[in-house]
């Protein structure tokens, strides 16, 4: 926690010790929509960096657990996205997060995801670059085609043993024989009540720990080493893409608003306007399946 505060810390000192302007291209009132004038700017483009959150996912039918979707039994997921909530009940836990590994396992990347994918693969030919900074834990962006990618809140498809802290990734569905058919969604299923020590463990030699999903959970520090490359990422960048996120969950609500300090554009993609949508150059309202595609084609 302490370090996922220092990070969210040392960004907000930075934002507030540069001015935090809207950028050169964004003297009028809001941000503009036009898509000509934003092409532009993406053909000039050499550095990339893409943000990415729950709204992607969204648009591949899977469920985001905010809003009307929420639920999980009789749980929000911040009653199970845990360190407590594991220690207390790994079953109930397990049970959760092997819901939405199988249904991850069910769904394929949405045209959105496409579009990055393919936005890397061909600039990469150009000599320019594109980096997908992601709150996403599902693994579509890779299965889309995505190359370069920082997941700041882990991935739902890695393990990592609480004894030893061996991650791994692993795509095995199910996950281990005892949650077979378990982790229905429904509010009066039953716990499984699985014993621990037939839950998903290490199989490093001897060390046999429970595993547990390599994800964050809600209390928990964020990598240092992924937030130390992302901010490399949003200091080179010279084009920076926020892409359905309602830009609330810190710090990477802060991501876009500090390349806009630096007088960089930067462009909104989503279904409305967000509490940051007033620091960027462009927002173009939408599915970002419909808004995405031709502005990177
Ligand atoms: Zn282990």
């Amino acid at each position: 926690m302490l370090l996922q505060n220092r990070a969210i810390i040392a960004l907000g000192l930075r934002m507030c010790s540069t001015h935090v302007s809207k950028g050169p291209l964004v003297d009028a009132a809001r941000p503009s929509s036009d898509m000509a004038e934003f092409r532009k700017v993406f053909s000039k483009a050499q550095h990339i960096a893409i943000i990415t959150g729950a709204g992607v996912t969204a648009e591949s039918g899977l469920p985001t657990f905010r809003g009307k979707d929420e639920h999980w039994r009789k749980w929000k997921s911040q009653d199970l996205a845990t360190p407590e909530a594991f220690s207390r009940n790994p079953s109930r836990v397990w049970e959760f997060y092997h819901y939405r590994r199988e249904l991850v396992l069910s769904k394929k990347p949405s045209a959105a995801h496409f579009a990055i994918a393919e936005c890397e693969a061909r600039l990469r030919k150009q000599g320019r670059s594109v980096v997908v900074i992601t709150q996403c834990i599902d693994d579509l962006h890779r299965q889309a085609g995505s190359k370069h990618v920082l997941k700041i809140h882990g991935n739902l498809m890695e393990t990592r043993c609480v004894s030893c802290g061996h991650v791994t990734l692993n795509k095995q569905s199910p996950i281990c024989a005892a949650l077979k058919g378990k982790g229905s969604p429904g509010p009066d299923v039953a716990d499984a009540q699985i014993p621990v020590d037939k839950l998903p463990r290490c199989d490093k030699s001897d060390c046999h720990g429970l595993l547990r999903p390599n994800v964050v959970f809600f209390g928990e520090t964020l990598d240092s080493h992924i937030l130390t490359k992302v901010e490399k990422e949003l200091e080179v960048c010279d084009l920076c893409l926020v892409v359905g996120t309602s830009s609330i969950v810190y710090p990477a609500a802060m991501f876009g608003p500090q390349v806009a300090s630096r007088g960089i554009p930067v462009a909104e993609f989503n279904m409305t306007t967000t509490p940051k949508t007033e620091y960027f150059s462009y927002h173009f309202a939408g599915p970002c399946g419909t808004t995405l595609p031709p502005a990177l084609a």
